[in-house]
């Protein structure tokens, strides 16, 4: 049993549900096609009250980061990994919140909360991911604008955003002192968009490159206090790694449960493959060690929810969550043989999209370089 939701996290959790099963999982093979989720997708969430969630009013729904857990929990149970729902609402909105005047939130943050405009984060470079205090990208001042120039890859939502927060050096020589935050939006000129990436798995998640070329961006985008971006982003990243671990934990359930499925079902040598000692302890040991993960999983959030939670417990849960999928899941789809393997069987779906969970986010080694730190 769970203790970690309120009764209203659970009536939110109902109406993400039939969402998904109605406006989001038949349709989420053509998305992959595409490469895209359709913008109409985002404004029909807002609608429903799925955006945005742990924002206050006007900003949002007025709950807190539990709603947002049951929505990310629903989108994972469907398997619609290519839904930036959770980046939007979760990591970008957020920044916009803490670290935006009361101006800069009223200007965007409402359109967000119904969809209208969608949100990206643009961190990593071609030259730099983990090590973030090394991006290239230059903000320089000249009167009342910045000129920026640079380059951004892998961003999520990148086709689709309306609005990035572009990390930017406004001192190089300072290093990751002169980090700071600027919110770059659609229309401004020399903001370009390059290839949408294509990607092994997430395929329906608009993953591109983005341009500045001498993109003049006004003083009042910049978030927060110029040269404190650093300080913002070590902040804000561990809310994303507890995100994380919450669909690595949600993913392996929800494959467990079709895995136990497809075992009893599937018949060889005269037997279902489920009564094989072999099927039958393989799936005992996931079970014993998905409740042990969701029971830490669930002890992060309610540590986040009292705003406890440290930034080398959310590396934890992020690292032990990420690569027991990545073991689990690669037993799971074992047992489903060779349909395992095939796209409409969404264990291989769910296998492929499982392997970036350890790299985004801050990748595996670099959680161990967060925990070995506090050691
Ligand atoms: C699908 C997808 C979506 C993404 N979305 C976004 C997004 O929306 N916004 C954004 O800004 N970024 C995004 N990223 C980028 C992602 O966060 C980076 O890819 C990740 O942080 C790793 O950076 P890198 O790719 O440059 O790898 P590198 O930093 O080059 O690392 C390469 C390898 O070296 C290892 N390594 C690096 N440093 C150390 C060290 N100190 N000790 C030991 N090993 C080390 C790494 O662990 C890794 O195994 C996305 C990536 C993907 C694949």
């Amino acid at each position: 049993m769970r203790t970690v939701f309120r009764d209203d996290h659970e009536q939110l959790r109902e109406s993400a549900r039939r969402f998904m099963e109605r406006e989001v999982a038949p349709f989420h093979a053509d998305w992959e096609k595409a490469g895209i989720v359709p913008k109409s997708v985002w404004r029909k969430a807002g609608e429903e009250g799925l955006l945005n969630t742990m924002l206050p009013e006007p900003y949002g729904g007025g709950g807190d980061f539990g709603h947002s857990a049951v929505i990310l929990e629903e989108t994972t149970r469907v398997g619609a990994s290519g839904l930036g729902f959770s980046l939007h609402s979760d990591i970008v909105c957020p920044y916009l919140y803490r670290y935006g005047t009361e101006a800069q939130r009223d200007r965007w943050l409402p359109a967000m909360a119904r969809g209208e405009r969608i949100g990206a984060i643009a961190m990593t470079e071609p030259g730099t991911g983990s090590d973030l205090k090394s991006v290239r990208t230059t903000a320089r001042l000249e009167g009342d604008h910045y000129v920026v120039n640079g380059q951004k890859t892998f961003i999520t939502n990148g086709m689709n955003a309306d609005l990035v927060i572009v990390v930017v050096k406004t001192a190089p020589e300072k290093g990751g002192r002169g980090i700071s935050l600027l919110v770059v939006e659609e229309g401004m000129a020399g903001f370009s968009r390059g290839r949408k990436l294509e990607k092994i798995g997430l395929l329906a998640q608009d993953t591109a490159e983005l341009f500045f070329e001498d993109v003049r961006v006004p003083v009042e985008n910049l978030l927060g206090e110029e040269n404190a971006g650093f300080g913002y982003l070590m902040h804000e990243l561990a809310q994303e790694r507890l995100i994380i671990a919450l669909r690595a934990a949600t993913s392996i359930e929800t494959m467990l449960e079709r895995t136990l499925q497809y075992t009893r079902e599937r018949k060889a040598f005269g037997q279902p493959i489920a009564d094989y000692q072999n099927t039958r302890f393989k799936l005992a040991e996931a079970k014993a060690e998905a409740t042990m993960m969701r029971v830490f999983v669930d002890h992060c959030l309610e540590l986040h929810l009292k705003r406890e939670l440290t930034p080398e417990m959310a590396a934890m849960a992020k690292l032990t969550s990420s690569e027991m999928q990545g073991r689990l899941l690669d037993a799971f789809l074992q047992m489903h043989g060779g349909y395992g393997y095939m796209s409409e069987y969404g264990i291989g779906r769910a296998w492929i999209d499982a392997r970036v969970m350890r790299i985004y986010g801050g990748t595996s080694e670099i959680m161990k370089e967060i925990i070995a730190r506090t050691m």
